[in-house]
């Protein structure tokens, strides 16, 4: 009969002191952080929707931590179709609306954001929003650039902040621009209008409201 021998229970080190090689190796991947070069990540620079203030991400990041407040902030690109429910939107990634989608009482806040179907409610993009269809929207809209392409005619019943825009097809709207509102060969832009300046090129209508 085999003699039965347990096999010596491996302890590799005693009572949680590490070797000296073992030890000097952490010390030294967690020591002078300053002296190693930053890391060579693509970042780029995005506005927290809680907050409001800016940060570095790594550019192909899902999502982040803001630095200022620690919301963790989405940064995938959105589809909107005929299945969307959720209508509540928060990314630092672009927003598309798909053809065919008839979406109100929308809260989105994004950087792009291209519409080809109709939505209407409050809209936030830190840069541009695009109509490619005409719309309703009944609720606060706020871009950097709002382009309203040539086969869009659109109605903003709250009027749109932005720094700059371009009217290619028919906007009703007040817009309060900091920059340069344009109306294209074909536009025609139909509101109060607070701009820096209003450029009109030829075939373009500003119609100002009568008062
Ligand atoms: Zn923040």
């Amino acid at each position: 009969m085999p003699e039965y021998r347990t096999e010596p229970l491996n302890v590799p080190y005693v009572s949680g002191l590490l070797p000296e090689g073992e030890r000097d190796r952490r010390v030294a991947l967690t020591s002078f952080r300053s002296a190693v070069p930053q890391s060579r990540v693509p970042t780029r620079e995005v506005e927290c929707y809680e907050c409001g203030r800016r940060s570095h991400v790594p550019t192909s990041a899902l999502s982040a931590g803001c630095v200022h407040c620690h919301a963790t902030l989405n940064m995938e690109d959105v589809e909107l179709n005929v299945g969307t429910r959720n209508l509540t939107v928060r990314t630092l990634g672009n927003v598309m609306v798909a053809p065919g989608t008839v979406l109100s009482h929308l809260s989105v806040v994004c950087r792009n954001m291209t519409v080809y179907g109709r939505v209407s409610g409050n809209i936030r993009c830190t840069q541009e929003l695009s109509f490619r269809e005409s719309s309703r929207v009944e609720g606060e809209v706020r871009a950097r650039r709002l382009v309203i392409d040539r086969a869009a005619e659109v109605v903003m019943t709250e009027g749109v902040s932005v720094r700059e825009a371009l009217v290619e097809g028919k906007l009703a709207a007040d817009v309060r621009a900091a920059g340069v509102i344009r109306v294209g060969r074909e536009g025609v832009l139909r509101g109060r209008c607070d701009a820096a300046d209003i450029v009109v090129e030829p075939g373009g209508q500003y119609i100002p409201p009568r008062n």
